[in-house]
């Protein structure tokens, strides 16, 4: 019998409402009571005064690399990394090598994650056999092995009636199907957001239609199904608007943004810079503010990281050569904190709520709660401590982050995982 009680912090737990000093006691791994004045005899203790004690962060978009490319990032190094991020749970995309396209790749995942990952670890399946658009992936046979959901992430599916029948099968079995929305066609050769910095750089554009046209197609497509449809790091104001449309038809559609989506624009692109590269490009300041807005609003449901880990000898090349994305696990909290609660946007129940009980809702886990029975899975993080961060200390085996060297106001402080403490300020 372990049994942890972290006493005295503010708890916020929007999936019930609560937002008030209390203790959290978590036995044999599940939540067990939140109140006043828990009895801790016996029990470890956690002095969380002054802390907000939360339930465990859920990032539903994330690239573990393993198999296949454990020099960029392994199942264990992404989830270290998850953990000093204040993540308690994490999905991996299915781009790996072999493409998690089967339940024997889905197994595979499950079973590194039990044995070295410090955090919960969820397998997004493949849409395609092996991503590439044509023949659809056995989703019942991986939802068997433990896929929450399905996604081509990187590769997106171009053949619309690919998709109609993706969705079909989703929707049979419950599962949403995530899409990174490209058209591959428009962005062709592109390397950034296109406009008139892209002119500027002398580098070819990505226009911001190559992400609206496919968020529209899809949505026309689960109206048509009746699947639940999940628009990935959504970067464009009108793909925004194109959700609340779809939102407000009463379709099962829900989007998530990424950090870097809703602080960086094209113009803060540090000319050649590789870590400003990712897909969907940085895009304008308008942009930022809907992306923003709609995080306000609800239009976009969750906050996902998109970490996407690249060794350094893969993304210092030429602006056009290297790979597109960056990690973002470890600066999450705090740049969603910087652009949405310090302005005074939102509280912190809201901030909250897109890392818990909204992406849980997205894949269907029971976390995301602070419920008496539900994992115990606790996120403790102070919304006003100053800290920089250094991307030389991170735990991912990538370094590939925009974000070094900067200043930030709150962030994690502590990471529960089943009542064990897998990450405290001061780790690394
Ligand atoms: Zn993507």
């Amino acid at each position: 019998m372990s049994k942890l009680v972290i006493k005295n912090g503010r708890v916020v737990d929007p999936s019930a409402n609560l937002d008030q000093i209390a203790d959290v006691a978590i036995e044999d791994g599940l939540i067990r009571q939140v109140g006043a004045n828990i009895d801790a005899t016996g029990a470890e203790t956690f002095d969380a005064s002054g802390l907000c004690v939360a339930p465990g962060f859920i990032d539903i978009h994330v690239h573990l690399r393993e198999p296949g490319f454990e020099h960029s990032e392994t199942i264990e190094s992404g989830s270290r990394a998850a953990a000093t991020g204040g993540f308690t749970s994490i999905c991996c995309m299915p781009n790996t090598e072999p493409v998690n396209d089967s339940a024997t790749v889905t197994s595979y995942i499950v079973e590194r994650a039990r044995r070295h990952a410090v955090v919960n670890v969820y397998p997004i399946g493949a849409i395609t056999k092996g991503s590439a658009g044509e023949e659809l992936a056995s989703f019942a046979s991986m939802k068997q092995a433990g896929i929450v959901a399905i996604s081509d992430d990187g590769r997106p599916v171009m053949n619309a009636r690919v998709v109609r029948h993706a969705m079909e099968f989703a929707r049979a079995l419950d599962m949403p199907l995530i899409e990174h929305c490209e058209d591959l066609h428009l962005s062709a050769g592109g390397n950034m957001h296109e406009g008139l910095v892209s002119t500027r750089l002398g580098l070819r554009g990505i226009p911001r239609s190559s992400e609206d046209v496919m968020v529209a197609r899809d949505i026309l497509l689960a109206e048509l199904t009746g699947a639940r449809y999940h628009v990935a790091h959504i970067s464009s104001r009108i793909a925004v608007e194109i959700v609340a449309f779809a939102k407000a038809r009463g379709l099962a559609v829900t989007s998530e943004a990424t950090p870097h989506h809703f602080v960086l624009a094209d113009a803060d692109v540090l000319p050649y810079d590789s870590n400003y590269k990712m897909k969907p490009p940085l895009r304008e300041r308008p942009d930022i503010e809907a992306v923003t807005r709609g995080l306000i609003n609800g239009t976009i449901d969750a906050i996902a990281t998109d970490h996407a880990p690249h060794p350094g000898d893969e993304k210092m090349q030429e602006f056009e050569r290297c790979p597109f994305g960056i990690i973002g696990l470890e600066t999450a909290l705090g740049l969603a904190l910087e652009q949405l609660y310090h302005p005074g946007h939102v509280g912190v129940s809201h901030i909250v709520k897109l890392f818990t009980q909204n992406p849980a809702r997205i894949v269907s886990l029971d976390h995301g709660t602070l419920r008496v029975g539900a994992p115990g899975d606790v996120t403790i993080f102070n919304p006003d401590h100053e800290w920089t961060y250094d991307v030389g200390k991170s735990p991912s085996k990538s370094r590939n982050s925009p974000f070094h060297g900067r200043k930030f106001k709150g962030g994690p402080v502590a990471t529960i995982v089943a009542g064990q403490v897998v990450w405290r300020l001061g780790d690394s």
